[in-house]
């Protein structure tokens, strides 16, 4: 069976209370069939706000991070529980602006896969290597890493939830895309890693988002190719226009 085409726009830490519940109901407006499937990450504080425009769409809402406990002492942390309840179906886990610039682990993002599987959170996990990984020849060891440590312990009977983005760092808010070709070859890497690491079922079945710099005028040669399996926004899914002329180029 093919495959579900999957976009889904990190907005990152931008919009507001009333630029968000715009940029959601016009993209909920936009998305009439369910060709791909669609979510869109709004920052924490308007994640209640957002659930709430989208209710009844056909786009989900997932979180930018989470915490991997149920509740405790940890200030200004958010629970995979505290998600779900304000109605996130997904989250985005990984992201190279935490690996990067807040110092996130594999070992800690592989608790958090493990507490938002728990709770009922489906996945979005981003791997990619930097610039100069990639030009030292180490983009399959570094892609390798991350998803071994981060997917310990992961049942592959819920592949199903689970979506791996492949966001090469050096593409990601640079104006700088992966060729299709180069955006295959990692993909394809990854589906091999997983039908070693699991089965030809598992691996058929695995979501393998793109992310870096997709805009209207690439997503359709990118998501054409046959690992590709949607894309992971950022810039293009602030605005309506550009995030919904890229779900187009995925159907
Ligand atoms: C991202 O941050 O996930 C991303 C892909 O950003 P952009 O599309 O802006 O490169």
């Amino acid at each position: 069976m093919a495959r579900q085409k999957f976009v889904a726009g990190n907005w990152k830490m931008f919009t507001s209370a009333a630029s968000g519940r715009a940029l959601a109901r016009a993209v909920a407006a936009g998305v009439t069939d369910d060709r791909v499937r669609v979510a869109v990450a709004p920052p924490y504080p308007y994640l209640a706000l957002i659930a709430e425009c989208l209710a009844g769409s056909r786009v989900g809402v997932a979180a930018q991070n989470l915490y991997p406990a149920h509740e405790g002492a940890f200030t200004g942390e958010v629970s995979p529980e505290m998600l779900k309840d304000v109605g996130c179906k997904y989250v985005i886990l990984g992201h190279s602006e935490r690996r990067h610039g807040l110092g996130e682990r594999n070992e800690f993002i592989n608790l958090k896969v493990r507490a938002a599987i728990d709770a009922g959170l489906d996945v979005i996990l981003c791997v990619g290597e930097t610039l100069e990984e990639r030009e030292k020849d180490h983009t399959q060891q570094i892609i390798w890493r991350q998803l071994y440590d981060a997917l310990a312990g992961f049942d592959r009977a819920l592949v199903h939830r689970l979506t791996i983005a492949y966001e090469p760092v050096w593409a990601i808010g640079t104006g700088r895309t992966a060729t299709p070709d180069q955006a295959q070859e990692v993909h394809a890497y990854i589906r091999g890693l997983a039908r070693k690491a699991w089965d030809e079922q598992s691996a058929a079945a695995l979501t393998i988002q793109y992310g870096g710099s997709v805009k209207a005028e690439n997503a359709r040669e990118l998501m054409s190719q046959p690992d590709i399996d949607g894309a992971l926004v950022g810039g293009a899914s602030l605005k309506p226009e550009s995030f919904l002329a890229i779900v187009a180029g995925a159907a």
